[in-house]
């Protein structure tokens, strides 16, 4: 069947790619628009030193597309390869324009399609729209008091400055999460002295990345349908166990993670001073858990310093720490995060009535499955509201994506020119999510603090079930909550 309906996709990571590949094997009309000169998102993006997956490569792929990864963790060169081998492989590079900034799209009521304004004001017309942003896509830039008056060199980890020769200069690193711990290892080597600003420590679990031999390379690229998935399956056990989270697990496994944890601290630290300094005053899985093998190893080191207190301000050679101490810098990175909660924050999207999805949300970001919001037809996102869980982003994605293909298909079965969600139906999926959420975080976590809630005060990110009750969801709740309009 011919298929009448044009879709713009914004954003071309992960999430970007796999919608765009689902929609060419469905035989869909698209635009991919990225901003940036190539695919890849995160794995664009984020060209740090030590940059790789926490996540197994076994699971941080597609099922419709295995891929011959070097190790049990993929670094980011080998996962934005990868990006490029899915448009390479689904023969679609010619939908991708790079370097093409979205703004906002309007929704044209009397015409049934969406008005895609890019940044420079070249215009486009589709009739169904796809975000693909990213939640981790914006740097969090801090506001230290002084920090425009530095005069040494300052980048954020997310927007690495490789111009910069690092050897035999006076470091600083800020933060203590992913990026931290994956980064400061590979700075240590070259670093004349590293300081590491640490505000609060995570819990740190070792990660247990290895290369693959060539034999098991081999036996991975003709493993059977059946045998990839077991061994996904198994892989995901295994990290379900060190991702205890905020889920509801047993006091029993709980206690043995977190012991496991005190003992990697003892095992892997000289000093007990910096013991102490990186041992948590808060249950583990309160915050997202990090898991890094060398990291506090790398604090043993003679060139790197521990400072276990919150930036204060900086001066115009040094960095003043909480307990008062200046200490001088030539280089200060940032790796102060991202804003997760700010969904679709580099582009506005304008409904029915011309009204903003952000005025829509007022800080609250709610989706039904995810993925639509009332007011806004032919409009879905990938990496919505509540979608940050289950085996992993990549199921995720591809579940999102073959549901964008089934609805857009029912719309045009039905000869309809818009679909949309029913108010109820999301009012209905929100007071479900959130008592799943309530009961998903176990009551060891009252009173935590964690990227996952929106200053509304909901957690915004967290999905509360299994990924493949997230796949049921996303194909038995849209024909109940959407209505399509001829
Ligand atoms: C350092 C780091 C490590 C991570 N490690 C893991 C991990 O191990 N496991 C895991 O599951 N997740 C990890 N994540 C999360 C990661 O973001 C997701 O796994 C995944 O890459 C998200 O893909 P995405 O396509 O949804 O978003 P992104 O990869 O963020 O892609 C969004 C794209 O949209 C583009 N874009 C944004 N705004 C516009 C606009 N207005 N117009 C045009 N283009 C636009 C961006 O340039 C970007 O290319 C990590 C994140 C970071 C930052």
């Amino acid at each position: 069947m011919a298929r009448r309906t044009r879709v713009a996709i914004v954003g071309a990571g992960i999430s970007g790619v796999s919608t765009a590949a689902m929609l060419k094997h469905s035989g869909f009309d698209f635009t991919v628009f990225e901003q940036s000169a190539g695919p890849g998102g995160t794995w664009w993006d984020n060209t740090y030193p030590g940059c790789e997956t926490d996540g197994r490569s076994l699971l941080y792929s597609f099922t419709f597309m295995p891929y011959d990864w070097s190790g049990t963790h993929a670094p980011q060169a080998e996962l934005q390869q990868y990006t490029e081998d899915i448009i390479d492989h689904f023969g679609m590079r010619d939908r991708f324009r790079f370097s093409a900034k979205v703004d906002e799209a309007i929704w044209d009521e009397a015409h049934d399609r969406y008005r895609v304004r890019l940044a420079g004001g070249e215009a486009h017309e589709f009739e169904a729209l796809v975000s693909a942003l990213g939640i981790l896509n914006v740097p969090k830039h801090p506001d230290w008091p002084g920090l425009d008056e530095f005069e040494g060199i300052t980048f954020h980890s997310a927007r690495w400055n490789h111009d910069v020769d690092l050897a035999g200069k006076s470091v600083a690193f800020v933060g203590t999460g992913s990026s931290g711990a994956q980064v400061v290892p590979k700075l240590a080597e070259t670093a004349g002295h590293l300081y590491v600003y640490q505000r609060q420590p995570g819990w740190v679990l070792p990660k247990g990345e290895r290369l693959f031999s060539p034999e098991e390379r081999e036996e991975l690229r003709h493993a059977s349908a059946l045998q990839r998935r077991w061994r996904r399956y198994k892989a995901y056990r295994l990290q379900k166990k060190l991702v205890v989270g905020t889920s509801n697990v047993s006091l029993a496994l709980h206690k043995q993670v977190q012991d496991m944890a005190l003992k990697f601290i003892e095992d892997e630290i000289e000093d007990p001073e910096i013991r102490k300094a990186v041992t948590p005053d808060y249950p583990l899985g309160c915050k997202r858990i990090v898991l890094a093998s060398t990291f506090y190893r790398t604090l043993n080191h003679e060139n790197v310093t521990l400072v276990p207190h919150a930036v204060e301000r900086v001066t115009k050679d040094g960095i003043v720490s909480a307990d008062g101490a200046e200490r001088k810098v030539d280089v200060l990175i940032t790796g102060t995060g991202f804003h997760p909660t700010r969904f679709l924050r580099t582009l506005d999207v304008k409904g029915c009535g011309g009204r903003s999805i952000h005025d829509f949300w007022n800080d609250d970001p709610r989706a039904f499955v995810g993925m639509t919001v009332p007011g806004f037809p032919n409009f879905f996102m990938c990496y919505g509201p509540n979608t940050n869980g289950g085996p992993g982003i990549m199921f995720m994605a591809e579940q999102q994506a073959k549901a964008i293909v089934r609805i857009l298909r029912r719309l045009e079965r039905r000869r309809g020119k818009a679909i949309d969600t029913r108010p109820a139906a999301l009012d209905r999926y929100i007071r479900w999510i959130d008592a799943a959420n309530r009961k998903h975080m176990s009551a060891r976590f009252t009173g935590c603090t964690n990227y996952d809630f929106a200053p509304g005060g909901r957690a915004v990110l967290l999905w509360p079930r299994s990924g493949a009750y997230y796949g049921a969801m996303t194909r038995i709740l849209p024909p109940l909550g959407m209505t399509v309009r001829r």
